[in-house]
């Protein structure tokens, strides 16, 4: 079993040019982490590529919540709203520390979406197909009950609101942590290794050209059945396979504000109507709150997805309606972020119109493609892919290969069990450790939120220097990064590892140079790479803060 630390990456592709695979995985998006455990866990023999960083694609950059898609009801997509609805539960089984209970209020305003009796009737339904029970069902409260509840909401149209269940998630440590746990089951998985052409034998595929960009190693992957699971550029391994015909992506560009919580002082989530007839969440976490999402058809390259000022003025003007006394501004934006959903074209439909059901495209060569679906859904959408793989295994090598079993599979070597594990741990060992290491209380949430177990170890290893005892736990996170979750970038770790950037940019600015510095060290990074490296910082720090004024062929 490997052990996921980016200084073996010589050793893990040894293994993938020296072996031939049942499955080759492209693409380290929550899709392909979940089809490469879902695999590995039936007893395939599994390979996973990622061309930059595991989850830097659209599963780093969600609204992070895994939810049943309140949405969807609204579309009478009901089968939709039954499987997320019930993953919901299932992926917060699998890691309770980090898939969080998080009750969301659904503000009801004269001519909004949804209408009293439709909310009362509508969440009922959503409750049902998701299984929900007990405390957590949905309970509808008056007027002056909501304006408890969060006391910021405009007051002139409100009518009263509903309060129901949702998880909170980090979608790049969800995504790593189901890579982890496909890599304990034996699947090799390589991030910074792209997929750059198909390889084929009597017009079948039967593996993938790569390149390796940290060592600039080319070489192939052999592999019985290949799976693109690139997410937004699906369409592009389509092409390069000759296969690229009938239903095609479509690029909806969704954009997230975080500002500090002293100017957002939410008391709790909110799913609110803004006035274009769309709606947008409104989340605190730590020490600030994030607001989302727009949906705009995104023509743009998909390598460079920012921020710009349409998309700002969009979110501002949206809060600034449902909570006019908080008074948004630009000055206020802490941070951002901007992702692409990867959706099925539907002709007519505009960005928020379409389904976000998952599709599977089986070309000619045998190359089988998934695209779509929600963070949610993942662990189905592996399901059914590699319900696909087996049937073709079976048919083409005679060979049964065993049913899904990754409901049961749980997403850490050393779990929380539930909820209240996740708080006695974090408030009884993890907040007595980090008090005794001089750190505020706030650290122990943070760390077990993102660790679970693992905070004991991150905690443990903090090195007695006369460093503030911040900068030794960032120090301590950013070994166990590199040890045992392929950091192999600085960004990595700002960005997807410890979500710095997004929820702590201050810590990003004070850390930048001490972390570029020990990983110059640990990885005896040329000048030139560690120049590179630097300049990768400052470019993502720029893209967080820095909104261009022209929407180039975006927001169409
Ligand atoms: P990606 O995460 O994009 O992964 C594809 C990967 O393939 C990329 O990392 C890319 O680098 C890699 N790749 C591409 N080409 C190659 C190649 N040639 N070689 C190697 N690798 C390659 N869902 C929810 O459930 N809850 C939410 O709250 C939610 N909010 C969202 C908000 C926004 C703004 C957006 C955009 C989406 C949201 N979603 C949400 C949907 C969810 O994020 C996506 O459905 C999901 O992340 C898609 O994952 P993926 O693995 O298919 O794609």
């Amino acid at each position: 079993m490997n052990t996921f630390s980016a200084l073996d990456r010589s050793t893990y592709i040894d293994q993938l040019k020296d072996n031939t695979f049942d499955l080759l995985i492209i693409g380290g998006g929550i899709t392909g982490a979940g089809i490469a455990l879902d695999a590995a866990t039936r007893g395939l023999k599994v390979a996973l590529v990622e061309k930059l960083d595991f989850a830097s694609g659209t599963s780093g950059r969600s609204t992070k919540l895994i939810h049943g898609g309140l949405r969807y009801l609204k579309q009478l997509d009901i089968g939709l709203v039954r499987e997320v609805g019930s993953e919901r539960a299932i992926v917060h089984k699998l890691a309770p520390h980090l898939v969080t209970p998080e009750k969301m209020l659904l503000p009801l305003i004269e001519n909004g979406t949804y209408g009293y009796f439709a909310t009362s009737l509508g969440l009922k339904v959503y409750d049902v197909l998701a299984g929900v029970e007990g405390d957590d069902r949905r309970t509808m409260l008056s007027r002056e009950e909501a304006i408890k509840k969060e006391p910021l909401l405009r007051k002139d149209f409100l009518k009263g609101a509903g309060y129901y269940a949702e998880y909170r998630t980090d979608d790049a440590r969800l995504t790593i942590e189901v890579m982890k746990t496909a890599v304990r089951h034996g699947a090799v998985c390589l991030n910074y290794c792209k997929a750059t052409k198909f390889i084929y034998e009597q017009d079948k595929v039967i593996g993938a050209a790569c390149l390796d960009e940290f060592g600039q190693q080319a070489f192939d992957i052999k592999s019985r059945f290949i799976v693109s699971a690139a997410g937004p550029w699906v369409d592009n391994l389509r092409k390069k396979d000759k296969s690229l015909s009938g239903k095609h992506l479509f690029h909806s560009k969704g954009v997230h504000l975080v500002v500090p919580k002293e100017r957002f002082p939410l008391q709790q989530a909110v799913y609110f109507d803004v006035p274009d007839g769309r709606m947008m969440f409104a989340i605190p976490r730590q020490t600030i709150t994030y607001i989302g999402t727009t949906d705009t058809k995104f023509e743009g390259d998909i390598n460079r997805i920012r921020t710009n000022q349409k998309d700002v003025d969009y979110l501002l003007d949206g809060v600034n309606n449902m909570f006019p006394d908080v008074k948004l501004n630009y000055n206020d934006i802490l941070s951002t972020w901007a992702g692409v959903r990867p959706l099925i074209h539907e002709t007519g439909k505009s960005a928020s119109e379409l389904s976000r059901k998952d599709e599977i495209f089986e070309s000619p060569s045998g190359l089988i493609s998934i695209a779509g679906g929600k963070l949610t859904g993942y662990r189905k959408m592996a399901e059914r892919i590699v319900d696909l793989v087996a049937k073709r295994f079976c048919k083409q090598f005679d060979k049964d290969i065993p049913d899904c079993k990754t409901d049961a599979v749980v997403l850490m070597k050393d779990p929380l069990k539930d909820t209240d594990e996740v708080h006695d741990f974090c408030n009884k060992e993890i907040l007595a450790k980090v008090k005794a290491k001089g750190l505020k209380a706030e650290a122990a949430t943070y760390l077990v939120l993102n660790y679970g177990k693992n905070a004991t170890t991150i905690l443990d290893n903090m090195k007695a220097t006369e460093m503030a005892p911040e900068i030794a736990l960032a120090l301590s996170e950013l070994h166990f990064g590199i040890h045992y979750e392929m950091v192999l970038h600085p960004n990595d770790f700002f960005v997807r590892r410890t979500g710095r950037l997004f929820f702590n940019i201050d810590s990003v600015y004070k850390l930048k140079d001490l972390v570029l510095d020990e990983m110059r060290k640990q990885f005896q990074l040329p000048n030139e790479l560690a120049e590179k490296y630097a300049a990768e910082i400052e470019l993502a720090l720029e893209e967080a803060t820095h909104f261009p004024v022209d929407a180039v062929k975006e927001n169409v």
